[in-house]
């Protein structure tokens, strides 16, 4: 038996890795888990290139509870270890890595960050465990080694009569970790962590029914199996031609087995050049509310679970999509900045960006009534990547829709081809009228329709930041919401409205107008309409709206303009009937009545009529019909 003292210059490292990893013991299983697959996988090669003399045999990696010996064991069918490995790999190479990561890192460990993601490897055992043994034998046929070291740095290495090729690693669990002996956090770690990893893992067994006897004799029967906790071969691994779409939708599911709603689409990912990365994106149905989600993505290494927190790594408009991505590319141990300034890690995120834009425009060419019957639940999606990725921008024009009220999509290009002959307002610009609310703004899409007008449906929270951008990109485009203006005024038609009124009595019935209303919200215009369109109509301007609706929405204190002031136009037809009898009712009081159960009927229009203003109105009106 050889005893020594384990490189190491921190003398109590042990505990330094327990306290230090306070949150992240559960890591251990991974870790132990990981070593075991990739002895396995290292031992597949070798016999693959025919340098291991034996048969490779479908081997497994096994974990046993012991709850009354306090014991947990991880065994392996690897390549296993000889002594001489074991001091080197464990002693001396694996224990260093753990140091350094300690020294590094010591003074920063605030930064969850890093330490979430860091593998600590083997040694990471001592996070849970009081003492550990490695019993492993080689496919070389050398004697088996038994290791034990209880967390101090001294251990002791002698042979072992293990006979079996394979590493067993057994933790002798500390009283304060003994949960991880319990059945179910097992299964949860293994499920977590392991789910795809590419080497059957066999936890206890599981009962099934089993049929027995053929035809009138069947008889089903119950039969204790193998429990294996994961699928080897995971959809992302395989090639594209290889599935159907079933089977990307029974991913989704194995995936995210509490998700019910079948995904929308899917993207699979898959480059080795000049970076490494595979993996399939899922477009979730998505209402408005993006907190919802709670579902994300899940990064692995070579099949392993790493984490779900993919910021920085896919770009943020697309954080809300579900699904794996698969890289040994990323680097882990580095913080979120980092990750930022890490130049694979940009390139993922460029292509990523490309691939969807790439399936987008490809789902659109390919099938435009389904993309179409789709927009609703994706264009949050797509209108943030316009609003925050360029790269998504410049390829968005091909396949982001712009629906109308009726129910008609257009594209940006076909939409200004539909409209540039009837909507153009005095200064030469195509006007785009848009309602953020069907409901809402009812009466001033019907006026906009009857004139032959187009109104599109925009009801995304954040589409006022995106007209913003289309106009700025689009010199010769304006949007304009239906309530921002009456429409006469805004799109230039050859027959402009007579006005009946002089214009002296047009400045008699303005002045009678502002005294009676609160001057202080409302700006009074007077427009010579259609007789038959309504006596006043209050409509609150484009820009006022769009910068209020932008400072809620984000991007707020940008225009360093705090609170904006409740301001609405009011426009009083001229022409209309009610203007003439305002006009000419000598009763100041009921002129005043008049005026006011008009601008009350505006504010009905707009939706701002509420509370006690409401109750007043409902009374005086009730007066008015007795
Ligand atoms: P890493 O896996 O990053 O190399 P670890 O600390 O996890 O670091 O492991 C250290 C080394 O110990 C491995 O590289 C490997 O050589 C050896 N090792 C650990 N576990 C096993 C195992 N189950 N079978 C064979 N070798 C192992
Ligand atoms: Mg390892």
């Amino acid at each position: 038996m050889t005893t020594g003292k384990i490189n190491v210059s921190v003398e109590n490292i042990f505990p330094l890795i327990k306290k230090f990893l306070y949150n992240d013991h559960e890591i251990f299983l991974r870790e132990l888990v990981s070593n075991a697959t990739d002895a396995t996988l290292k031992l597949k090669h070798l016999t693959s290139i025919g340098d291991a003399k034996i048969e490779y045999c479908n081997p497994i990696i096994e974990i046993k509870a012991d709850k009354e010996g306090k014991k947990l064991h991880i065994i392996d069918q690897g390549l296993g270890m000889t002594a001489e490995e074991v001091e080197k790999y464990i002693n001396q190479i694996a224990f260093s890595g753990a140091e350094e990561f300690l020294e590094k890192y010591k003074d920063t460990a605030k930064d969850s960050g890093i330490i979430g993601h860091f593998g600590l490897g083997f040694y990471s055992a001592f996070m849970v465990a009081s003492k550990v043994e490695i019993i492993t034998k080689s496919y070389k046929d050398e004697p088996a080694a038994h290791w034990s070291c209880d967390g101090s740095p001294e251990f002791t290495l002698e042979p072992s009569d293990k006979t079996e090729r394979g590493t067993e690693i057994i933790l002798h669990i500390a009283d304060d970790s003994l949960e991880f002996l319990e059945d179910y956090k097992i299964n949860e770690l293994l499920t977590k962590y392991n789910k795809f990893m590419p080497i059957p893992i066999k936890f206890g067994t599981k009962k099934e029914q089993k049929a027995f006897g053929v035809g009138e004799e069947e008889k089903m029967e119950e039969v204790e199996v193998d429990n294996f906790i994961n699928n080897p071969n995971p959809a992302w691994t395989k090639q594209p031609v290889d599935l159907t779409d079933e089977d990307y939708k029974n991913f989704y599911h194995e995936l995210y087995p509490m998700q019910f709603e079948e995904p929308l689409f899917n993207i699979h990912l898959n480059v080795d050049y000049p970076f490494n990365l595979t993996g399939i994106l899922y477009f979730p149905k998505m209402s408005a509310d993006i907190q919802m989600q709670k579902d994300k993505i899940q990064l692995y290494q070579n099949q392993v679970f790493v984490t779900d927190n993919v910021e920085g790594i896919v770009p943020e408009f697309l954080v809300m999509l579900k699904g794996v991505i698969d890289s040994p590319d990323i680097p882990l141990n580095v913080s979120r900045s980092g990750l930022q300034a890490d130049n694979n890690v940009k390139k993922i995120s460029n292509y990523i960006t490309r691939k969807v834009a790439d399936k987008l425009k490809s789902l659109f060419t390919e099938n435009r009534e389904d993309f179409e019957k789709k927009w609703n639940d994706i264009k949050i999606v797509l209108e943030y990547g316009m609003l925050s990725e360029p790269k998504f921008y410049e390829k968005a024009g091909d396949f982001v829709l712009y629906p109308s009220v009726d129910g008609k999509y257009y594209t940006l290009a076909e939409l200004k081809e539909a409209i540039a002959a009837n909507q153009t307002d005095k200064n030469g610009k195509t006007v785009v009228l848009y309602a953020s609310n069907k409901e809402a703004q009812h009466s001033y899409i019907e006026i906009a329709k009857e004139k032959g007008y187009e109104v599109l449906l925009l009801d995304s929270p954040i589409v006022s930041h995106l007209i913003q951008k289309l106009e700025s990109d689009n010199d010769n485009l304006a949007f304009v919401r239906v309530d921002s203006d009456h429409i006469d005024k805004l799109i230039q038609k050859e027959e402009t409205q007579i006005s009946k009124l002089s214009e002296e009595e047009s400045t008699q019935l303005k002045t009678v107008v502002e005294e009676i209303i609160p001057k202080a919200n409302y700006s009074v215009q007077l427009e010579a309409m259609d007789s038959s369109a309504a006596p006043f109509i209050i409509t609150q301007p484009e820009f006022m709206r769009r910068m209020k609706e932008m400072s809620q929405t984000g991007g707020g204190g940008m225009f360093g303009m705090g609170n904006f002031p409740e301001m609405y136009n009011l426009v009083v037809n001229t022409n209309s009937e009610l203007a003439t009898t305002i006009l000419t009712t000598s009763d100041k009081s009921v002129q005043e009545g008049l005026v006011k159960q008009a601008l009350d009927l505006a504010k009905i229009s707009q939706g701002l009529l509420k509370g006690e203003e409401l109750t007043a109105f409902v009374k005086r009106s009730f007066e008015l019909i007795k």
